[in-house]
């Protein structure tokens, strides 16, 4: 569904994301993990075309989408629910779910079945999405990236900010959202155990570079840790970007 090759994306002189490379399936959950700084963030405006200073292509269902500009891309089926949220905060969550479907493309997901996968929406459709707690916004964000029936969702940091209690009701939803098979979920987690539980495959970033890929079941704690820190088998500290 999502293929991208050879991301490459600078801030000015800083090089933030070095040749990354990954594909995402109908139905399958990416999870991206990383520590701060890794270049997730910078990676995903790339995808989405929001930051522009960058080289590498994009492609989704077969359409290379590298030129297309971030509007487009949600129409051509790629959507992002952003670290922090961004909702419209005087708007109420409905008006909310119904501007992005309104702007997105016609499909399965509707007010109906976002309500149905995101049960905790429905007690607050009438509230100023201002007004909600942390938890309640994500849920919003989520929803109302769904609402433009994308063919693949980028969540950067979806439980950054969120109590345990939010966090487990936030990934109830993204089961049900998973089962649903529907869409291609990239999911980024600082929950390294919650990151290998709910997603298919992971990649891991360090210095702007994939150091890990592979099935969620079959990484040892060992492989990712040391691709999480850049540490060698022997412990030893090495960089991703001479790696
Ligand atoms: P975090 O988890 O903290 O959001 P991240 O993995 O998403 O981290 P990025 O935010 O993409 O990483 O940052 C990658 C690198 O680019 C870092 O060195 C960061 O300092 C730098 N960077 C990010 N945004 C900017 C910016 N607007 N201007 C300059 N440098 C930036």
């Amino acid at each position: 569904m999502l293929e991208v090759k050879n991301i490459q994306a600078q801030h000015g002189l800083l090089q933030a994301v070095r040749g990354v490379s990954f594909s995402v399936r109908k139905g399958e959950v990416l999870g991206v993990i990383g520590a701060n700084g890794a270049g997730k963030t910078t990676l995903f405006r790339a995808i989405t075309g929001v930051h522009t200073d960058m080289t590498g292509s994009v492609t989704l269902n077969g359409q290379d989408i590298s030129a297309v500009r971030p509007g487009k891309r949600v129409a051509a089926g790629l959507a992002m629910v952003p670290e922090g949220r961004r909702l419209f905060p005087d708007m109420s969550v409905r008006e909310n779910l119904q501007v992005a479907g309104e702007h997105g493309r016609r499909g399965d997901w509707t007010m109906e079945t976002v309500l149905d996968a995101l049960p905790a929406l429905k007690p607050i459709m009438r509230s100023l999405a201002g007004n909600l707690s942390g938890g309640q916004r994500q849920a919003v964000a989520i929803g109302r990236a769904l609402m433009t029936n994308p063919d693949v969702v980028i969540m950067d940091e979806v439980s950054l900010g969120l109590s345990p209690i939010a966090i487990e009701g936030l990934y109830e939803s993204l089961a049900q959202l998973k089962a649903s098979g529907k869409t291609g979920i990239v999911v980024v987690e600082q929950d390294l155990r919650r990151a290998l539980t709910f997603s298919d495959r992971v990649i891991c970033l360090l210095e702007g570079a994939i150091t890990l890929e592979g099935a969620s079941g079959e990484l040892t704690h060992d492989d990712i840790t040391s691709a999480y820190f850049g540490l060698s088998a022997k412990g030893e500290e090495r960089s991703a970007a001479h790696a």
